[in-house]
């Protein structure tokens, strides 16, 4: 087929759909609703009985033993930090391809967050990378299950083994997903989720670290609720107006309707990642024959619970960079998105730790090639179609 410029949305000409269709959105039905409704009704809007139902539901889900419910995915990176007790001087190994919370958690306890690059393919962080920037002063490594597949968890957790550093999963991407069989959730020491409405299940906001080690999991509860030493429950068992504050705290409490949410959405996640792997494989059907671009890869021992469905731009292959196909993309009605800027790129990184452009070229190629396509599970085979065609044609427009 010819492809005339002209034919573009970008130029004027017919979009391939007229409402924009977002590259994520929540999933919320009346049965949900109803779970909200009813709490709000209750006694407890906090500090009530369905965070501990809602934790029990995850660990349930993933084969965790220990969950501790917060009002963010950021929160869940913190207290993760905390419970390992990162302080000034530690450093903690990550990726640069993540949202900036990763590194966040680790600036919040006065660590230094260290980057390493990831694996072209995958863009999971490669373990070899890890194990070339280990010092005395590292104390952990994120491992950010991005898009939603699992890190190379064997690998990492030699390393982490032989040198006595904690493995954490940044698992906001991936709850779902499996790695030699094991669950997400079972693989880290800490796992962090996130209910940001964009992920797979929401509390509109919310999150969850999960941890096989109780003394952890007793540390981020206390860390959640301005480290007092004793819970609100407690304190009426044992008849006393008393509690200490055992170290610096936060208020990272998540209300009990938002885990009434929470335990319906949960209720429902299997289905919805055999519907995004759907979804990816009508995708991988397609993409995977281009010369143009390119599905990132897949390791076979290992399930993609799909956040997001990322392609990289074959940009030797087009006349034009990402940002003219990413606008054409929008202008045919289609909601691409960037995930992400790596994270030591940013003006902030680069004034505090000293990090520079060229200090990951595996990340930096990679953020001028990739581009998030719409997944969700409500996504209709019509949504789908509508977004291969808006991609055929836009890069076929633009190929040499
Ligand atoms: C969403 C996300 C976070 C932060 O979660 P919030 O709930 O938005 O605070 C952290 N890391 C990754 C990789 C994420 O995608």
């Amino acid at each position: 087929m010819i492809r005339e410029e002209s034919q573009l949305a970008l130029n004027g000409a017919e979009p391939v759909r007229k409402k924009m269709l977002p590259y994520g959105r929540q999933s919320v039905n009346d049965t949900d609703i109803s779970a909200v409704i009813e709490v709000l009704n209750s006694d407890f809007l906090t500090t009530g009985s369905k965070i501990g139902e809602f934790e029990s539901a995850v660990c349930k889900f993933t084969g965790a033993k220990n969950a501790v419910a917060v009002n963010s995915g950021t929160a869940a990176l913190h207290a993760a930090m905390f419970a390992l007790k990162i302080e000034n001087g530690d450093e903690v190994i990550i990726p640069p391809i993540t949202f900036a919370a990763t590194a966040n958690c680790v600036l919040y306890q006065g660590g230094t967050p260290i980057f390493a690059d990831v694996d072209a393919g995958t863009l999971l962080i490669d373990p070899a990378k890890v194990d070339a920037l280990i010092t005395p002063r590292t104390k952990a490594v994120i491992a950010v299950d991005y898009a939603g597949q699992p890190c190379d968890y064997e690998q990492l957790r030699a390393i982490c083994d032989k040198h006595g550093l904690a493995l954490v999963a940044d698992a906001c991407h991936s709850i779902g997903a499996t790695y030699q069989e094991r669950n997400v959730g079972t693989l880290a020491d800490l796992t962090c989720l996130s209910f940001h409405p964009v992920k797979h299940i929401t509390t509109g906001e919310g999150g969850m670290t999960l941890t096989d080690n109780v003394k952890l999991a007793d540390r981020m509860r206390r860390f959640r609720n301005h480290n007092i030493s004793a819970d609100s429950r407690q304190r009426e068992e044992a008849g006393s107006w008393y509690y200490e504050i055992v170290d610096l705290g936060y208020n990272y409490r998540i209300t009990d309707f938002q885990c009434a949410l929470g335990m319906s959405q949960l209720s429902k996640l299997k289905d919805w990642v055999i519907k995004r792997q759907k979804i990816a494989r009508q995708y991988d059907d397609v993409f995977e024959s281009s010369d143009l671009l390119r599905p990132l890869s897949l390791k076979s021992n290992r399930t993609n619970a799909y956040h997001l469905y990322v392609i990289a731009l074959n940009l030797d292959s087009l006349r034009v960079d990402r940002k003219v196909i990413f606008s054409a993309l929008r202008a045919e009605g289609i909601g691409v998105n960037v995930h992400y800027i790596p994270v030591h790129m940013h003006p902030f990184y680069q004034d505090k730790l000293g990090t520079y452009n060229g200090q990951c070229p595996i990340s930096e190629a990679a953020y001028e090639e990739i581009i998030s396509l719409p997944m969700f599970p409500l996504m209709g085979d019509d949504d789908v179609d509508s977004v291969i065609e808006a991609v055929q044609k836009v890069v076929e427009t633009y190929a040499k």
